[in-house]
C-alpha cells in the first residue's frame, strides 16, 4: 500500500520521512509480528501521527501495536510540551486504562480446589458489565474530590493503605487534575460506576506466577514460582469516555486550521499552550485520578472476597499492590532529545511506561532494579511482569508495549468463537474458571483473538526496553 519500511537492525523498521511527515516513524517488532501488523491500518496511522505539530524524533509503534481511534493502540508519541501539541486521540477514549497486580502469600496448591467459589465469589463482589453499579455510590462532591485527589481521597475512606499509594504510578495521584474541567455529563456517566470493571476487553484475574526469569528482580517484586497474584485491568469508565468525546469535539471546532494539516481528521489535537490544551490536559489528569481509583476500590474489595473465602485477614496473606502503571496516557515528561533536556507531552496509548533503574519516578521500592510494567495476554494465555530496560529512554522515551494486542475484530470474533465453548475448553484443558456477564464478551476476548505475548515480550525483552522478570499464567477470570 505504498508504505516503505526499512529495517534499521533487528526488531527495528523505519518508515522514513518523507512528503509532509516531521519525523521518520518506527515499529519495533519481529518479522513474524510485523506480518500482523501489516494486516490492519496500523502503518498507515503511525505515518499519519509524524505530521503532527511538535512531534519529536519518530513516532514509535511498540510490538503489540493494531489499528486504533486515529492512533495506533501500541503507539507512543512525544509531542514538544512548548511548541507542539496534545492529541486525545492519542491516549484513547478510556483514559488511564491500565493494570495492576497485588501479590500474595497464597501458593497454588493452597488455592486448587477452591477456584469455583472463588471466581463465583469474586463475581457476585466485584461490579462487573454495564449498569452493574459501583463499589461507592458517589455524590458530586465526592466526585470532584476523586477527580482532584485519586487514591489519596481512597486512603482517606478506608479503601486503601498508605502501602497502595506508594505502588502506583505517580502514587495514585496527578497534580493538574482540574476536576472543573470535566463535564457534567462525564461527572453522571461516573458517580455510579467508582470500583467497577466495565465491560469486554477488563478483566480481574487470580494467576499464579509459572517462571521466574530474573530471580534477583523478582526478589525486589516479591514474586516467587507458585505464587499466587490477582491481575486487575480497567480505566477510567464512562467518565473518561465522555472526557475524550468532549474534547475531540471542542478541539475539532476550535483548531480547524491545525486539523486541515493533518491527514486524519481522527488525530485532532490542540496546540501547546492553547487554552484547550491546558484545560484538555487538567480534565485527563482528574480522569486519570478517577482510574487509579476506580482499579484501588476493586483490589480492596479483592481483599475482603479472599478474607472470606479462605478465612483469613487480607493482611496474612499479604496481599500487597506489587505496582500499577497506566497504558492510555499522556503526560509532561523531561526527556533527552539531542542532546538537550526538553518538556514533552509523551503520550502513550496502549503502551506502558518502563522507566530504568535510577529512574527518580521509579518508587523507592523498585529503584535499584526498575520501574515494574505488567503486560497482560490473554485469559488463556501468560501475562508478563517486565522492568523497565536500559535502553527504554533512548528508544521509546520510556515505554514498552501493553499486552499481547489484538489480532480480530470482535465482530470477526463472535463469528469464528462461541463463549459457552471457550469457557468449557479453558476449564477442562488449562483449569482456568472464566465467569462472565455475557457469552459475546467470552467469544470476543478468547484468547485466539490476541497475538502471541510471548513473541511480544520477547521483543521488548530483546530490545532492553522490557526486561522479562516473571511469567504468570490464569487460573481464575470475571469480566464484564
Ligand atoms: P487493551 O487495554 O488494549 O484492551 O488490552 C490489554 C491487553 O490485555 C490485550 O492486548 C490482551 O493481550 C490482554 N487481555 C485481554 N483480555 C484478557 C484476559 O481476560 N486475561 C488476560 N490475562 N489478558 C487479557
Ligand atoms: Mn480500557
Ligand atoms: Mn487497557
Amino acid at each position: 500500500d505504498g508504505i516503505t519500511l526499512e529495517q534499521v537492525r533487528e526488531y527495528v523498521w523505519e518508515i522514513p520521512q518523507e512528503g509532509d511527515m516531521r519525523v521518520p516513524a518506527r515499529v519495533l517488532a519481529s518479522e513474524a509480528l510485523l506480518e500482523e501488523i501489516k494486516e490492519d491500518k496500523t502503518l498507515e496511522q503511525i505515518t499519519n501521527t509524524t505530521h503532527l505539530p511538535g512531534i519529536t524524533t519518530n513516532a514509535i509503534c511498540m510490538p503489540d501495536g493494531h489499528q486504533g481511534y486515529g492512533f495506533p493502540v501500541g503507539g507512543v508519541g512525544a509531542l514538544d510540551a512548548e511548541n507542539g501539541c496534545i492529541s486525545p486521540g492519542a491516549v484513547g477514549y478510556d483514559i488511564n486504562c491500565g493494570v495492576r497486580m497485588m501479590r500474595t502469600n497464597l501458593t497454588y496448591d493452597e488455592l486448587k480446589g477452591q477456584e469455583a467459589e472463588l471466581v463465583d465469589s469474586l463475581f457476585a463482589n466485584i461490579p462487573s458489565g454495564l449498569g452493574g453499579g459501583g463499589v461507592v455510590e458517589a455524590g458530586v462532591d465526592t466526585v470532584d474530590e476523586i477527580l482532584a485527589r485519586g487514591v489519596d481521597w481512597a486512603l482517606e475512606n478506608g479503601h486503601a493503605v498508605e502501602d497502595d499509594l506508594l505502588h502506583c504510578e505517580d502514587e495514585g495521584m496527578r497534580e493538574g487534575a482540574k476536576p472543573e474541567k470535566v463535564s457534567q455529563k462525564a461527572k453522571d456517566r461516573g458517580k455510579n460506576q467508582i470500583g467497577s470493571l466495565g465491560s469486554g476487553n477488563h478483566f480481574l484475574e487470580v494467576q499464579r506466577v509459572t517462571d521466574i526469569f530474573d530471580p534477583e528482580v523478582g526478589e525486589a517484586f516479591g514474586l516467587e514460582e507458585d505464587q499466587i497474584v490477582v491481575l486487575i485491568h480497567c480505566g477510567s469508565r464512562g467518565l473518561g469516555h465522555q472526557t475524550c468525546n468532549d474534547y475531540l469535539r471542542k478541539i475539532e471546532q476550535q483548531h480547524q486550521g491545525l486539523l486541515d494539516q493533518l491527514p486524519d481528521k481522527e488525530l485532532a489535537a490542540a496546540p501547546a499552550g492553547s487554552q484547550l490544551a491546558e484545560d484538555y490536559y487538567g480534565a485527563m489528569n482528574a480522569a486519570i485520578n478517577f482510574a487509579w481509583v476506580n482499579r484501588q476500590l476493586i483490589m480492596h474489595r479483592t481483599r475482603q472476597v479472599f478474607e472470606r473465602v479462605f478465612d483469613r485477614s487480607w493482611e496474612s496473606m499479604e496481599m500487597d499492590l506489587l505496582y500499577d502503571v497506566a497504558h492510555n496516557i499522556a503526560k509532561k515528561e523531561m526527556h533527552e532529545v539531542d542532546g538537550e533536556e526538553r518538556e514533552l507531552y509523551v503520550h502513550r496509548k496502549g503502551a506502558t511506561r518502563a522507566f530504568p533503574a535510577g529512574h527518580p519516578e521509579v518508587p523507592k521500592a523498585y529503584r535499584d532494579v526498575g520501574q515494574p510494567v505488567i503486560i497482560p495476554g490473554s485469559m488463556g494465555a501468560g501475562n508478563y511482569v517486565l522492568r523497565g530496560g536500559e535502553n527504554s529512554m533512548d528508544l521509546t522515551f520510556g515505554s514498552t508495549a501493553h499486552g499481547a494486542g489484538r489480532l480480530m475484530s470482535r465482530t470477526q470474533a463472535k463469528n469464528e468463537f462461541w463463549g459457552g465453548d471457550v469457557q468449557d475448553e479453558l476449564e477442562e484443558q488449562e483449569q482456568i474458571y472464566v465467569k462472565a456477564q455475557s457469552g459475546a464478551t467470552v467469544a470476543e476476548e478468547a484468547p485466539g483473538v490476541y497475538k502471541d505475548v510471548d513473541e511480544v515480550v520477547r521483543v521488548s525483552d530483546e530490545l532492553g526496553i522490557g526486561d522479562k522478570v516473571a511469567r504468570t499464567f490464569p487460573v481464575c477470570n470475571i469480566k464484564g
